[in-house]
């Protein structure tokens, strides 16, 4: 996409600016699309690329990427010249040598770290070695020929296939959001970024905790699993909590207001 159609789509009075800042980037789930700038971005850029600008070996997913990072460079430049400021190549140095810095200390924070550790927590339950989900889809299709009574296996997988599909999604997630927003913590965090991007972590792990809940109850052989797992992960929430007291009230553009 070149600047001139980006600046035609961003002209559009029904978008609200900065909704994807604090957003899960769950796009197939959002129901925001059509006031996101990024979504439409996406939608009209989908449209045009061939499939394989899609797949990470192929040189025209990197040339997609590259074209991606020399518009933001022509909007930054463009920006610099409106406002009358340069960046020198010692400006540029001096940040880069702090954002390592900043970076070193976030990534030893107990929040940063218990996030990191989640992921590995999640990808040690769904690895382990046991026949649980073809018992389960074994009951599942019992319950299904018999006509159980009081069960509703379609229902029942349906929950299943959400509550892992909202685990995996997050599993990632967790980790760079907290860093964002202790990182914005210390660079001060003059607009409250650090607040968003700690309240929409903890939205992801309010899901993820109702979703292992879920994962429990169908479960129950796995309690000596999922257990330990929940605890890790309500402690993480707590201590982000803690961290950042006034992000449950943070008002994310577009997603937690009215649109204007
Ligand atoms: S606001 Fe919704 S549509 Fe836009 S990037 Fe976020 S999840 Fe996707």
């Amino acid at each position: 996409m070149n600047k001139q159609r980006l600046d035609e789509m961003a002209d559009n009075p029904n978008l609200v600016p900065g909704i994807y800042n604090y957003c899960d980037r769950w796009c197939e789930r959002c129901t925001h699309g059509a006031r996101c700038l990024t979504f439409q971005m996406e939608q009209a850029e989908a449209g045009q690329l061939p499939p394989e600008a899609h797949d990470v070996n192929n040189a025209a997913f990197w040339q997609r990427i590259g074209a991606s990072f020399a518009l933001a460079r022509e909007m930054i430049e463009e920006f610099l010249k409106r406002e009358g400021l340069t960046l020198t190549a010692e400006d540029l140095a001096a940040t880069a040598a702090q954002e390592r810095l900043d970076h070193a200390r976030v990534k030893k924070h107990p929040c940063c770290r218990a996030a990191h550790a989640y992921i590995g927590l999640v990808a040690a339950w769904f690895g382990a070695d046991d026949d649980a989900w073809l018992a389960k889809a074994h009951e599942l299709e019992q319950v299904a020929e018999l006509r159980m009574p009081g069960r509703a296996p379609r229902q029942e997988f349906a929950e299943l296939r959400d509550a892992v599909e909202v685990i995996r999604f997050y599993q990632y997630f967790l980790y760079p959001k907290i860093a964002r927003a202790l990182g914005g913590r210390l660079d001060g965090d003059e607009f409250g970024d650090a607040d968003g991007s700690a309240k929409i972590a903890l939205i992801a792990m309010d899901r993820s905790l109702g979703a292992w809940s879920r994962l429990l109850a169908q479960f129950p052989e796995r309690e000596e699993l999922t257990l330990p797992l929940l605890v890790h992960l309500e402690k993480l929430r707590r201590a982000v909590e803690h961290v950042f007291p006034k992000a449950r009230a943070f008002l994310r553009p577009g997603l937690d207001e009215p649109a204007a």
